[in-house]
């Protein structure tokens, strides 16, 4: 063969070399015993055969019983073992970046290397691997931007796809493009992994691919439901109006101080029902949304609370793991653990929190053991539910609730609210108590209530907002999208396409015909939100860089600014300190953020943070997207070298507000005036509120006609998150389509270009840059 092939088949020996070596080591055969005690072991050969003699294969196992860390190691060692190591290339996708890098941590640790070698993986931002890595864990959207170069996925000879029973757009999605891919590569091996057992619903796609089920071993959990948590926990719960009434048939006492006084009625109502009616069949799926609010978070937090302190001191060992809707009621929740006599002493309890962004170091604690005779309890989002295995838990509370992003798209609005998990998620919670022992898990809600969830979740391509996915599969150099899309498991409706078409014209993306414009290129290349996108490119085009990139990194990690529910007026007054008069959450956040640096400078972060209610870790998260973003522009060539260069008008607070509508775009509403109050409307003539921490709701008038915000949300009324106020010449200059359209008579739009060009500075640097600007922008 070539001289590559000789290259390949010596390191080849050295990587069978290497893994004997290991195998054969003390600490190689230990880790092998336990290898050899997963079920996944024993379908071992089973798996090896039909991987090689399909080109597609299902695969369905209970959660822990070693798909996604042994699977793809059992092709990487047999591949390795018969000298052909160095010629495999496999890839295993992950829904979400923690379980990408907790598992390639885990793999390389089996495999007695530092991660990075044989073993390493890649997600947004952010990787670990090298010329050896043959096995890479990385996150379905990574794979996916891959394809959009290389479409043939050259080289590679295994795809795993990991969770797709979880149904995310980006599985979905990387499902249809495979399906594709699959005729022009012959060679290739693709293996779907899913946990539950809708397995034959992916083989179908697949044309009856063969479906692979390892049979698990769990140990049993014990269910407990409401009615029984309640009596371990001597905890009381009842009406009201009526104690007498019920008194008698069922004990369900009050605690007052347990119940918000405004919402008694309607919960005492609900939890009757719920709790006294045998027969459960008039809470249909139409009843669900009145039942999510039967119990409050307070009452939650205090039961919670309650079962901990049950668990502490009555139950055998084990980790406790606590299933929450959210980061806030994470950080809420052990706000108020800390608090507690019992639960808040570190010689008893060690409280861990386990959520999307928490930083690396944070993660690997949740693996491991506590010290004897401390109890260890992690706080988590549903991401604990099945992509990551901690395994010392035995015991599991679970609130019954997930924050689900919903997609409206008939007033194309985003909606995030806790609802009720489906049947599928509480038996997957449930079975997190049973790793190592067999468990106890305490559902916080009747099982009459379980019994009215939803068997399965929708699919997440159901219920999102389309416009980064429909103007990724336009880079695919897809014709028509909506028939690409019809092609999905589960088509989403024609008309939250249509949307997401319309909206990637509106900012300029695509052209009329459809097509990526030279704007919608560079923007498909940037790992971030088609918005927030544009708002950079304009901010490196307009040299005012600095503020721009702070608040682009700071959109698409969260909000630093704390908001601990006892303080919240503190934590608002601190934020408003940081805005000035500027009328803007986008600038408090930039100024927040530039204060964190100088006090960093000084030594002072931390004191800086507990003053000003802020989170280190959110503003240390922002600092280093914003690292990252600007290498990405610089590789594009949109950003120089030379900083000064680049934010020649950082200064310039008219054009930083420009900038920002110009990303934001459409997300803009008209500040309505009354005598005592204001109203928002928005283009399609919708009414919005602010989010309480707005600094923008602090004020009883706003001396600009417009603000613009990033995301409006239905939560119980339409509510804008972070918005700015902006002048007319700011909608002029970059309202699209809009601003010569319906509104142009709405706005005093002479004013404006006066004091646009009223600076001289910028006036002159819009002159210049106006060219650049209208390349990029070309149709
Ligand atoms: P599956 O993908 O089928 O849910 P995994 O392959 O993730 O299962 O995990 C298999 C087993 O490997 C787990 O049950 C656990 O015992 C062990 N394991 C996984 N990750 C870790 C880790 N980070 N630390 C220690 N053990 C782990
Ligand atoms: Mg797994």
């Amino acid at each position: 063969g070539s001289v590559m092939e000789k290259v390949l088949q010596r390191r080849s020996m050295r990587m069978r070399n290497m893994q004997r070596a290991w195998q054969e080591s003390p600490e190689g055969r230990t880790m092998l015993e336990f290898r050899k005690s997963l079920p996944s072991f024993k379908d071992k050969e089973r798996l090896l055969q039909a991987i090689a003699r399909n080109q597609v294969i299902v695969v369905s196992g209970e959660t822990g019983c070693g798909k996604t860390t042994q699977l793809p190691q059992y092709i990487l060692e047999s591949e390795i073992e018969s000298g052909r190591g160095a010629f495999c290339n496999i890839i295993c996708t992950q829904p979400r970046r923690i379980s990408a890098m907790a598992v390639s941590e885990r793999v390389s640790a089996e495999r007695g290397e530092p991660l990075g070698e044989t073993v390493g993986f890649k997600v947004r931002l952010e990787g670990m691997r090298g010329k050896n890595t043959h096995l890479l864990f990385c996150t379905s959207g990574i794979l996916l931007r891959r394809l959009l170069s290389d479409r043939n996925l050259n080289g590679v000879t295994h795809v795993f796809v990991d969770e797709i029973h979880e149904r995310g757009m980006n599985e979905d999605f990387l499902i249809i493009v495979l399906k594709e891919l699959l005729p022009r590569r012959p060679d290739l091996r693709l293996i779907l992994m899913s946990a539950t057992l809708n397995a034959e619903l992916f083989s179908n796609y697949y044309g009856g691919a063969p479906t692979i089920h390892i049979p698990g071993f769990t140990h049993p959990v014990k269910a407990h439901f409401l009615e029984d948590v309640l009596e371990i926990t001597g905890y009381k719960l009842t009406s009201f109006n009526q104690v007498d009434d019920y008194g008698q048939e069922k004990t369900w006492k009050t605690q007052k101080q347990l119940m918000p006084r405004k919402r008694k009625n309607q919960i005492t109502t609900l939890v009757e029902d719920a709790l006294t009616k045998s027969n459960f069949e008039s809470y249909n799926s139409r009843t669900r949304d009145s039942l999510s609010s039967w119990m409050p978070d307070c009452i939650g937090f205090n039961l919670i609370e309650a079962v901990l302190c049950h668990i502490c001191r009555k139950e055998r060992p084990g980790a406790v793991l606590v299933f929450l809707t959210g980061w806030d009621d994470i950080r809420s929740l052990s706000d108020q653990i800390k608090a507690h006599p019992l639960l808040g002493d570190p010689n008893r309890v060690l409280l861990l929190m386990c959520h999307g962004s928490m930083a690396t170091a944070e993660q690997r604690l949740i693996f491991e053991r506590a010290p004897p005779n401390i109890r260890k309890i992690v706080l988590a989002t549903n991401m604990a539910e099945a992509s990551i295995t901690i395994n010392d838990v035995v015991f599991v509370v679970d609130c019954g609730k997930a924050k689900e992003t919903t997609y409206d798209a008939l007033n194309n609005t985003p909606c995030l609210l806790p609802s009720w998990i489906s049947q599928a998620s509480a038996r997957q919670r449930r079975g997190r108590a049973g790793r190592l022992l067999p468990g106890e898990c305490y559902h916080l809600y009747p099982k009459c209530v379980y019994d009215a969830f939803a068997e399965y979740q929708l699919p997440e391509l159901l219920r999102t907002p389309l416009n980064s996915l429909c103007l990724q599969i336009k880079s695919l150099q897809v014709d028509s999208i909506a028939e690409f899309l019809s092609a999905a498991l589960q088509a989403p409706e024609s008309l939250a396409v249509q949307n997401a078409i319309g909206f990637l014209k509106m900012i300029g993306a695509l052209n009329e015909k459809e097509n990526l414009t030279d704007l919608g290129k560079l923007l498909s290349i940037l790992p971030v939100d088609p918005k927030l996108g544009k708002m950079l490119i304009m901010g490196a085009i307009f040299r005012c860089f600095d503020p721009i990139l702070t608040i682009v990194s700071g959109l698409s990690v969260r909000d630093p600014f704390l908001l601990p529910q006892d303080k919240k007026d503190l934590a608002l007054s601190a934020k408003l300190r940081f805005s000035a008069k500027d009328y803007s959450d986008h600038m408090a956040l930039v100024r927040a953020f530039e204060g964190w640096k100088d006090a960093e400078r000084e030594g002072s972060a931390y004191e800086f943070c507990w003053r000003n209610f802020l989170s280190a870790q959110t503003l240390q998260a922002i600092h280093s997207l914003r690292k990252q973003f600007n290498y990405i522009l610089k590789e594009a060539g949109l950003v120089h070298d030379d900083s000064a260069l680049n934010n020649k008008l950082s200064h310039n607070q008219s054009l930083v507000r420009a900038i920002i509508c110009s990303g934001l775009f459409p997300g803009i509403a008209s500040v309505v005036h009354r005598e005592t109050s204001m109203s928002f409307k928005t283009m399609d003539d919708g009414q919005v509120s602010l989010y309480a921490n707005s600094v923008n709701s602090r004020f009883p008038t706003i001396p600009y006609p417009w603000l613009v915000f990033g995301e409006k949300v239905k939560v119980n009324a339409v509510l804008i998150r972070d918005s700015t106020g902006v002048p007319d010449s700011s909608l002029i200059l970059f309202g699209g389509a809009l601003s010569t359209g319906v509104q142009v008579g709405h706005l005093k739009m002479l004013d404006g270009y006066i004091d646009f060009f009223m600076d001289p500075n910028l006036a002159d640097s819009y002159v210049k840059l106006k060219g650049e600007l209208d390349k990029l922008l070309q149709r």
